[in-house]
């Protein structure tokens, strides 16, 4: 079944293409930007990433931070900026 195949593979070429991104896209806003982020509570940097929220469509939407001093959980909301929809997102901290 010639067509199963080329139907299978390209559907695992679509999967494979969306993975990489939402990894790119996770990246992009965590993984550099972090650093960005303080505990709102006590002002520390030192923050992990404990859990986040995507869209259907594999954009991270927001972001949990956890402080590594006092425990705090800052949440971190992304916006999509309509002007420019794939050039910046900026997160917002939530008060
Ligand atoms: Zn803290």
């Amino acid at each position: 079944m010639i067509i199963a195949t080329f139907y299978e593979a390209s559907t695992c070429v679509t999967l494979c293409t969306s993975l990489v991104g939402v990894y790119e896209n996770i990246r992009q806003k965590v993984f550099d930007p972090i650093s960005q982020y303080k505990c709102r509570s006590c002002k520390s940097k030192r923050l992990k990433i404990v859990n986040d929220e995507t869209t259907e469509d594999g954009i991270a939407k927001k972001l949990f931070l956890q402080c590594e001093e006092c425990e705090e959980i800052t949440e971190i909301v992304f916006e999509e900026n309509d002007t420019s929809k794939s050039q910046y997102i900026k997160g917002i901290e939530q008060e």
